[in-house]
């Protein structure tokens, strides 16, 4: 792994892991080159697995799941609290190398190093309760027992616009659980897996429990490792498209798959709502990343009577904050992931401007060096713009105006996806009652923010299958065995 002057001024060198991890060893190499978005400069380049070193991850998963299954739980649980002190100690580095590689705000970056190091203590403290059950059949002719087995060898795909969060929410269960994991991040953001990698190790996860390797051919080494029978389980975090392809694969071998999909979550903000709380509620479910989050506000529906009022306090925020690199202090808003994504905003919001929306704030490409777009508001934008449809990962938020509680769940539900929701209302009954219409796996009421390790989280219709946080992630990790027992 190659690092550059810049890269190596920031973070620890501690943390500057050296390539594959594969069976507790480092193996160093290159060909995937991780850049800086604020400047499109090369940050550090790392080193891109084949399918043999793939092959060689799936056995040393496999050597070290027999051990790990036997591992004490509460030996499991306190490898996993040693590995959320060291996050915890190594936060400010972590949040830096967060900050470098996906651009995002340093405030953000620590708050996701810290979001992120809590599902490690969650499960530390779940891998002790595994459940089971003890129940007697109708007829009374026998028991029935109920075990939870970990599933075996588990393939983790994560993407990176959380690099730190979206890998403990699958490996603080995983490991829990019992099982023994191959973790792919996303090539534009593997410095982050590495460096928590390391820290793993320091922590005492033994050779092979946990493996991480960097691609540029994530199809071929995925389907490489869903065909070996020994892999048991996909837990998948990224975009619709590319989790049908590999639902589609998964079947092929009938591997379990959870998958924490695409968002497109509206915002519905009811007359009666308090404009100030809506307003801080919808910069943090707009802004947070810089808008790249799944459960971003990507539809503001807002009542005729608190339209306007709500759309001049926006564009008010929205214009005051600070735009720059990440990892300076006085950012607010970092720069998008890749050119590519900038051009995919544009595109959304110039089609929004040419069926008639108008941009209060924002509306186009920054010029300089850099993936940056500024924070926009739009207003009068047509329901079925390409921008209600499609996720838009940025910092763009299109209001539309709306009259009744029937039309606001119409439009909300008027999606593929169905992952996040919000509402605000004072009226907590008719908050509730529309709630319970909207078509989603999360709804924050009079809330920006909903992500906990400790609730469930995940979205219905094409924004995923399963959950992964609670009680209820550690299950994605197991498997119920039945007993028969007669006396
Ligand atoms: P993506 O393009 O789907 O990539 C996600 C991961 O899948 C990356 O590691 C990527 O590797 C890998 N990948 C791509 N093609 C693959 C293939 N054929 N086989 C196996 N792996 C493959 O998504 P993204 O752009 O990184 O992330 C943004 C998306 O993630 C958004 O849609 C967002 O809503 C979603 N997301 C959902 C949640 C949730 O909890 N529901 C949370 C965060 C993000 P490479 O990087 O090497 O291409």
């Amino acid at each position: 792994m190659t690092f550059h002057a810049k890269f190596s001024g920031y973070a620890d060198p501690a943390l500057h892991a050296a390539g594959l991890y594969i069976g507790g060893k480092w193996q160093s190499g290159s060909g995937i080159t991780v850049l800086d978005p604020s400047t499109g400069n090369l940050l550090a380049e790392v080193a891109d697995a084949a399918i043999e070193d793939a092959q060689r991850a799936v056995d040393a998963a496999d050597a070290a799941a027999a051990g790990w299954r036997a591992t004490p739980a509460r030996q499991r649980s306190e490898i996993l609290r040693r590995w959320y002190q060291l996050m915890t100690q190594h936060a400010e580095e972590l949040a830096t190398l967060i900050a470098l590689e996906n651009g995002k705000a340093l405030a953000d970056a620590r708050g996701e190093v810290a979001y992120a190091a809590e599902f490690f203590r969650w499960y530390a403290e779940e891998a002790t309760r595994i459940p089971g059950e003890f129940r007697h059949t109708p007829s009374g002719s026998h028991n029935i027992l109920v075990d939870h087995e970990p599933i075996g060898i588990a393939v983790l795909i994560t993407p990176w616009n959380f690099p730190a969060a979206m890998a403990t929410r699958k490996i603080g269960p995983a490991l829990a659980a019992g099982c023994t994991v191959i973790l792919k991040p996303a090539s534009e953001t593997p410095l982050t897996a590495y460096a928590m990698a390391r820290l793993g190790e320091e922590a005492g996860v033994p050779p092979g429990v946990v493996n991480v390797l960097t691609t540029s051919n994530p199809g071929g080494i995925t389907n490489a490792m869903l065909a070996d029978p020994r892999v048991r389980k996909l837990s998948f975090t990224g975009s619709t498209g590319v989790g049908r392809v590999l639902l589609a694969e998964a079947a092929k071998s009938v591997v379990s798959c959870s998958m924490e999909l695409g968002g497109n979550a509206p915002f519905i903000v009811f007359d009666d709502a308090h404009l100030e709380a809506a307003l801080d509620g919808a910069m943090i479910a707009k802004m947070r990343n810089a808008g790249e989050a799944c459960t971003a506000a990507n539809r503001f529906y807002v009542q005729a009577g608190i339209h306007d009022a709500f759309v001049a306090g926006l564009t008010a925020r929205m214009k005051s904050l600070k735009i720059g690199p990440g990892y300076d202090p006085e950012t607010q808003c970092g720069p998008m992931i890749t050119q590519n994504a900038v051009r995919k905003i544009d595109r959304l919001v110039s089609e929004a401007l040419a069926a008639g929306a108008r941009a209060t704030t924002g509306g186009k490409p920054l010029t300089e060096n850099g993936y940056f777009y500024p924070p926009t508001v739009l207003e009068n934008v047509p329901v079925n713009a390409s921008i209600a449809r499609e996720e838009i990962f940025g910092p763009v938020a299109p209001v539309y105006k709306f009259e009744s509680d029937d039309e606001a769940i119409r439009l909300a539900n008027n999606t593929e996806y169905g992952l996040a929701a919000y509402i605000y209302s004072r009226d907590l009954k008719r908050a509730m009652k529309v709630g319970k219409r909207i078509e989603t796996g999360m709804l924050g009421i009079n809330r920006g923010l909903m992500s906990d390790p400790a609730a469930p989280f995940g979205g219905v219709k094409q924004s995923g299958l399963g959950r992964e946080g609670g009680v209820t992630g550690i299950l994605e990790f197991m498997e119920p065995k039945y007993f028969a027992v007669d006396y």
